[in-house]
């Protein structure tokens, strides 16, 4: 069967690494794809919002099944136009993407069907945002509705803080229309884990739990970035809030979706944030998270063909999800300067270390092959990636597989899976 994969992060590449193992594919194509994923598949160069371009490209290739990757594609409702050309892809429709998409509507969603998460309001005029917040108390976190890559998010200590975040997301439009409504969300304490489930519409099956580090220094230091690493399984992520989470958040939120008309079948992404008062959800995504499948999916012993497919028929029911019992780091090598402005065009060499080391990755995000070889593109180049019987291990040689590749400007964080220490 022919693939098709839609995205160019450190995501698509494990996806397509892991598309490539299975038993019933033959080509892979990756629109636009990167300099990692030629390894398995033809890159097209075609953009992941150019609908139409890629319709085309499916039908005249006479691709079997489309993988989505990101978020921005989902929620614009690439699904919707392969579904209209009579195409087999793997993702949640516009209407269901908005779980990812509106973060009112993520909220009420919540309150409607008693899920639980942080008390919110919404707001759609800057003036009601602003006599809200000075009645309560600090900090409080103030959130664009829309995507906003990760950006949209602004914990504020203080009203000043808070009413500086209102204007520049509802007045300067810092996330153009992303901002036009915000929620205002009480501040949670906790420990953060993720876990990502295959859903088809009915059924719901969770993966394996993982952790991130989003902060872009040691010690969770410096700006908000799009991730520096992650580990799984997460150790915090214990059979009691497995439990309490299966009976009150991952099929409420499925059930939940059905019974409003929108049907949800892709990936669902909880992020949840574990608090004195029990686990919450913190966000809904309605794909893959990267890096968090990075470390999952290595990890995973079914052939994720078969799981997409079953999503998209409504038999999840019959698959049996295995993971294998050990654990995965995953460091992300990122320029120096990311999340702001950093280089591009750096060489970078190592690669052939990875050859022949089984559990061993170099999953790549922002890099471009050219005449001279492979080169940095982006901001996060690589998420390299071990696994191990434990985490202690996979840590370790997720660090030693760090010093085999070599870029001038290499920078990463040193404290990866470092709260595993705590468990
Ligand atoms: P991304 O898409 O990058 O995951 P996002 O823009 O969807 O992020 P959220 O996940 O809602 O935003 O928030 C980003 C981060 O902000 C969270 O991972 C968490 O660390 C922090 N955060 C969000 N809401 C709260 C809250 N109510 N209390 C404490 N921290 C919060």
């Amino acid at each position: 069967m022919k693939v098709l994969i839609v995205g160019s992060g450190g995501r698509e590449h494990v996806i397509a690494w892991k598309v490539a193992q299975s038993h019933k594919v033959n080509k892979i194509y990756c629109a636009p794809g990167n300099a990692g994923m030629e390894e398995y598949a033809e890159c097209v160069n075609i953009g992941v919002l150019e609908f139409d371009k890629l319709v085309a490209f499916a039908k005249e290739k006479e691709i079997d099944l489309t993988i989505v990757g990101p978020d921005d594609p989902l929620v614009a409702g690439i699904v919707d136009s392969f579904e209209a050309a009579g195409l087999r892809v793997f993702g949640p429709r516009k209407n269901a993407a908005i779980l990812e998409g509106s973060k009112a509507f993520s909220k009420d969603l919540m309150k409607k069907y008693n899920i639980p998460t942080a008390a919110y309001e919404k707001f759609d005029n800057p003036d009601d945002a602003i006599a809200y917040l000075e009645k309560v108390e600090f900090p409080i976190v103030v959130k664009a509705d829309g995507l906003a890559l990760g950006k949209g998010v602004l914990i504020c200590n203080s009203l000043e803080e808070a009413k500086e975040g209102v204007k520049s997301i509802m007045l300067d439009k810092q996330f153009g229309d992303s901002g036009n409504t915000i929620v205002i969300e009480e501040f949670m304490i906790g420990r953060e884990v993720s876990v990502l489930s295959f859903v088809d519409g009915k059924t719901i099956k969770n993966m394996t739990s993982a952790q991130d580090h989003k902060r872009a220094k040691d010690g969770d230091q410096g700006l908000n970035t799009g991730g520096m690493g992650t580990f799984s399984p997460s150790p915090f992520y214990t059979k009691e809030v497995e439990e309490f989470c299966n009976q009150y958040v991952y099929q409420a939120t499925v059930d939940a979706m059905l019974a409003e008309g929108r049907e949800f079948k892709g990936i669902i992404f909880f992020g949840l944030m574990l608090t004195e008062k029990g686990p919450k959800v913190l966000e809904y995504n309605a794909r893959f998270g990267d890096p968090e499948a990075q470390v999952v999916l290595p990890r995973m012993k079914n052939d994720i063909v078969e799981v997409f497919e079953a999503c998209i028929d409504g038999n999840l029911n019959q698959i049996d999800l295995q993971f294998e019992d050990n654990a995965a780091v995953c460091v992300v090598l990122a320029s120096d300067g990311y999340p702001l402005q950093y280089e591009k065009g750096l060489g970078i060499s190592g690669f052939e270390n990875f050859k022949g080391k089984d559990g061993f990755y170099a999953f790549h995000a922002g890099t471009k092959k050219t005449d001279t070889g492979i080169v940095t593109n982006g901001g996060r180049v690589l998420g390299v990636t071990a696994k191990g019987a434990n985490l202690k291990e996979a840590r370790a040689n997720a660090y030693k597989a760090a010093e085999w590749i070599d870029f001038s400007n290499k920078y990463y964080r040193s404290d990866i899976g470092k709260a595993i220490d705590e468990a």
